[in-house]
């Protein structure tokens, strides 16, 4: 059974092992695109990068989806960047949420886009189509990136230019950040690509990669073991050929027990 988002109701006894917490601010992008910010629990710790489970007050059984933190470790509040499935049985109803209504979010926060899972290295890939830049924005607006690796080169690509605008503000918002500001104007690249309308680039990052376009636009040398490392995020036809050219470059997959030289995880799964 499940009922219009609201406020937790008063008697809603929170289970062990959840967070209920506060919508603080909203952002529509799109039909299909939104942010959401809420409160942050004193107690909730994460790496800059891990996904957390969340779901909705609405039913006696709430359906919890996995979600990316889309902002950094050291901020007051969490930031998420989601799809609307006009269907979906989670995001059918959280496309609706306003500020002040409640979200639940478990306890334990995990995921392999995180700066340890990598070998230190010179330059940063960050390969995300789609929602799959919601890791990315955590990560580039956290100076242990920075100081982890010399560049950070953030690749999004989307069918359309209005899903880059996320990104586009985010990046663009970063120059007035007081802890990563400066770092990200000398040391951040923002390379967006299209594949379903005119842009100035165009097409899938795997394509790009393999015709050296990509690395042409971005006047960097192709990817090698010794100088770059990457995380993949996206559909799984999209982390199947990333990680494939990836490895075609000589890059190796780690995770957080065996740091390598790239790592992967899925925006999506279906
Ligand atoms: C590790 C991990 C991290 C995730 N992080 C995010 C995130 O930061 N933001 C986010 O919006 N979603 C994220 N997701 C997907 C999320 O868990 C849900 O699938 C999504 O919120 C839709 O939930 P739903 O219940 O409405 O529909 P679901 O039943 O979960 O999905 C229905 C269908 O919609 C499509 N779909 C679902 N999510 C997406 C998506 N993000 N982009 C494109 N198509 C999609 C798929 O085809 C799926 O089969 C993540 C998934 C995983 C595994």
């Amino acid at each position: 059974m499940s009922v219009k988002v609201e406020k937790a109701p008063e008697k809603f006894e929170i289970p062990k092992g959840l967070f209920v917490e506060t919508v603080t601010s909203v952002q529509h992008y799109t039909e299909s695109l939104f942010k959401f910010r809420i409160t942050r629990p004193a107690s909730f710790r994460f790496r800059s990068g891990e996904f957390v489970m969340i779901g909705l007050p609405n039913a006696e059984k709430p359906v919890f989806r996995a979600y990316s933190i889309a902002s950094p470790s050291w901020d007051e509040e969490i930031e998420f960047y989601s799809i609307k499935v006009p269907d979906g049985p989670l995001t059918q109803h959280l496309q609706k949420v306003r500020a002040g209504d409640s979200i639940l979010m478990r306890k334990k926060p995990t995921g392999t886009l995180v700066n340890d899972a990598l070998l230190p290295g010179k330059r940063l890939y960050m390969f995300a189509t789609g929602t799959g830049i919601a890791p990315f924005a955590s990560l580039i607006r956290d100076p242990d990136t920075y100081e982890k690796f010399d560049q950070l080169i953030l690749c999004h690509t989307c069918r359309q230019v209005a899903e880059l605008r996320y990104g586009h503000e985010l990046v663009a918002a970063l120059k007035d950040d007081p802890l990563v500001g400066d770092l990200a104007v000398q040391r951040l690249i923002h390379y967006t690509t299209v594949t379903r309308e005119d842009f100035p680039f165009q097409g899938r990052q795997t394509d790009l990669m393999a015709s050296g376009k990509l690395f042409d636009d971005l006047g960097l040398p192709p990817l090698s073991v010794a100088d770059d490392r990457a995380m993949i995020c996206g559909s799984m036809d999209m982390l199947r050929d990333t990680k494939a050219a990836l490895e075609g470059f000589g890059l190796q997959e780690g995770s957080n027990s065996k740091p390598a030289t790239f790592v992967v995880e899925r925006a999506f799964v279906g």
